[in-house]
């Protein structure tokens, strides 16, 4: 129930109407006993400044930033946490001290959530990401964290892979060094990388389903090539509409363990959650089914 104290949290974005975050924040408050409200806030990059300044004056309790503004907002932070620094992108913004805002992201968190309840011998396994655009930035860091040392990230366009590789110079960092190597799609050394790989990460939205998109039935690098997976392999598709992607069905059906992105999505959103909260006791199970329920309907 939104009353006379109700305070708010939200969404900022471009587009945010297919958000499924506020189905999932929502259902989080009345178990937390939080008299807040999450909403999806539709904003133009030009007006972020001002939207900021002015959700910061309105005691908004935290926000989350998506597509396209996750680089633009890391500007107007008054404090940027080291993974945004490192990422250069921010997903979340905690109200702080200083009358400003302090950009974090949570990404890298939400997409581990998942992997970590996995035992495997990451140190030894090689990792593909397909993609070069914000999220396989979250994926690279994390795969990072996980201290997997061979890394090939697959990408269309050249430009585009430079900038990341020299933003986010793996070798640079400290322990184990993470070997990065790129490739163009059409590389035909991918076919042996498929062969060998224990994890593989589509960070494209190949599959996926929305009003602009009636493709769901591609699958990133095409068909044929999977019948080269390595029989070990992980498969973990960011996307969560549909579930599963036309590749996680097939994956499935084929014996793979299969993760789609809807553990992302809640990892992520938990992590903000508590960031704004100050608690880690996070209600994921009434988070989770929110999310489902929203999905199936
Ligand atoms: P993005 O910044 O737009 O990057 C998309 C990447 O995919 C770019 O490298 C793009 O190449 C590449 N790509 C797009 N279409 C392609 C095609 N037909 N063939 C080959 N490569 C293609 O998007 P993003 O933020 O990284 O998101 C990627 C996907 O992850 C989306 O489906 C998104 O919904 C999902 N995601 C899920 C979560 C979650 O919580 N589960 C979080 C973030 C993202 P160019 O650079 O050449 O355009």
């Amino acid at each position: 129930m939104i009353s006379g104290s109700t305070a708010l949290t939200g969404l900022l974005g471009d587009p945010v109407s297919h958000s499924l975050s506020p189905n999932m924040h929502n259902a989080a408050f009345p178990e937390m006993q939080l008299d807040w409200c999450y909403l999806a806030m539709p904003c133009k990059t030009n007006d972020l400044p001002t939207a900021l300044e002015a959700l910061r004056g309105l005691d908004c309790k935290g926000l989350n930033i998506t597509i396209p503004h996750k680089e633009t907002v890391a500007k107007l932070c008054s404090d940027l946490s080291p993974i945004a620094k490192k990422l250069g992108a921010v997903n979340t913004l905690i109200p702080n001290s200083k009358g400003g805002w302090t950009g974090t992201n949570t990404d890298v968190e939400g997409f581990l959530t998942p992997l970590k309840k996995i035992k495997k011998d990451w140190k030894n396994i090689e990792a593909i990401v397909i993609g070069s655009g914000g999220s396989a930035r979250a994926v690279l860091a994390g795969l990072e964290e996980l201290n997997i040392s061979k890394i090939n990230l697959i990408g269309r366009n050249q430009k585009k892979i430079n900038s990341l590789i020299s933003d986010f110079d793996l070798t640079k960092t400290k322990g184990i060094k993470t070997n990065l190597k790129s490739y163009l799609i059409e590389d035909l050394e991918i076919i042996n990388l498929i062969q060998r790989a224990g994890l593989i990460v589509n960070a494209t939205p190949i599959g996926m389903k929305n009003k602009n998109t009636i493709k769901t039935l591609q699958m990133p690098l095409g068909k044929d090539i999977w019948t080269n997976l390595n029989p070990h392999a992980l498969l973990y598709d960011l996307i969560y509409t549909p579930r599963p992607t036309t590749w996680l069905a097939w994956g499935c059906k084929a014996g793979f363990t299969c993760i789609d992105g809807l553990e992302m999505l809640l990892g992520q959103g938990a992590a903000s959650l508590s960031l704004w909260s100050g608690t880690k006791k996070i209600p994921i199970n009434t988070m989770r089914n929110a999310l489902n329920h929203s999905i199936e309907n």
